[in-house]
């Protein structure tokens, strides 16, 4: 079957990798309809990403497809079904995961990113590792369930309240998920950007207060826009340090960071002692693809909006290419296996 290899920078193609077969009784082979372009694959492509640094790696963890085999122990999916993929496999034994913490166990594989991904015809995995999609979510669609599950741990992490402010840095399409994730919980948002297209798009989905970090510093109009309170919530999706030294100085007393784009910054620990400040880092998700699949029908008009290219899987290298350009108007680029047969669209 058909898989893209990516080999290190500047080195990616098309190869013929033998069709996964199921490994035991609890597997499920789907072929694949839909995969996301997500930051990390980007990494991948440019030679950036540590734990693919020196590996051929077949990318893509943002994939939904259809069932075409189950395990003998499978008694909920049947070929036909069509679903959407997990992409942690935790091993259920570490002390992470005794404690219910599988997205930070510490034999962690994720699809795509210590392993094989989704861009390829066909994935086979265990039977928790897939969900069930109503067929009112389109294939397009699908491929935005799993960074809508990213933007829900954030929440979850953020402890965030319907009568929170939150302030989100960067409206790439992690920090818009969780503008509208937030949003539909009630909260007051805030998102900063520099770019005028992301900012554009942050307008189109109605986020109710888009700050040009152009035009006005960014830490000030949270400021304003909370009368002098500090937002409850400042999210880092853009990997700016200085952004989350600010933070600091702008949170609410008792406010949280979360730090989602992971970048290293600098923290003053006075200021964060006598706000009683959170700094609540989130990774991955766990749990959250049940009830965000449950909820999509809130996300889905601004989820399609969000998705701006679509290319077939027989131009994934072009549609990487395109990426790792960086359009400031790109939202969502999502590939597609057999956009012709598409009957859900
Ligand atoms: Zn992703
Ligand atoms: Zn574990």
């Amino acid at each position: 079957m058909k898989a893209f290899m990516i080999e290190g920078k500047d080195v990616s193609y098309f190869t013929d990798v033998p069709e996964p077969q199921l490994t035991d009784g609890d597997s499920v082979k789907v072929q694949v309809e839909s995969v996301g372009i997500c930051g990390t694959d980007i990494k991948i492509f440019e030679g950036k990403h540590s734990q693919s640094i020196g590996a051929k790696r077949i990318p893509g963890h943002e994939f939904a497809g259809i069932v075409t085999e189950v395990g003998p122990d499978v008694k909920d999916l049947a070929p036909g079904d069509r679903v959407v993929h997990e992409p942690i496999l935790y091993c259920g034994k570490c002390y992470a995961c005794r404690n219910g913490q599988g997205n930070v166990c510490s034999s962690l594989h994720v699809t795509g990113c210590n392993m094989s991904g989704g861009m390829e015809e066909f994935f086979v995995a265990p039977r928790r590792q897939w969900h069930k999609l109503p067929d009112w979510i389109t294939w397009d669609q699908a491929a935005l369930i799993e960074p809508y599950t990213i933007a829900a741990q954030v929440c979850a992490r953020a402890e965030a309240k319907a009568e929170d402010t939150m302030l989100i840095h960067g409206a790439g399409p992690i920090g818009l998920m969780l503008a509208d994730t937030a949003m539909h919980m009630g909260l007051t948002v805030m998102i900063s950007e520099l770019a005028d297209g992301r900012l554009a798009l942050a307008r189109k989905i109605g986020v109710t207060h888009v700050i040009d970090a152009k035009k006005e510093d960014a830490s000030e109009a949270a400021l304003r826009i909370t009368e002098g309170v500090g937002p409850n919530i400042v999210c880092d999706c853009a990997g700016v340090p200085k952004m989350a030294e600010e933070a600091f100085r702008i949170l609410s007393p008792a406010g949280r960071f979360v730090p989602v784009a992971g970048v290293k910054f600098e923290c003053d620990g006075y200021i964060a002692m006598r706000k009683q400040l959170k700094i609540v880092a989130s990774r991955l998700q766990m749990h959250q693809f049940v009830p965000v699949i449950a909820r999509f029908k809130l996300y889905q008009e601004h989820a399609q909006q969000m998705i701006t290219d679509v290319y077939d899987f027989d131009d994934t290298k072009k549609a990487f290419e395109y990426a790792s350009e960086r359009h400031p108007e790109t939202g969502k680029i999502v590939l597609r296996f057999h956009k012709a047969e598409d009957v859900q669209a």
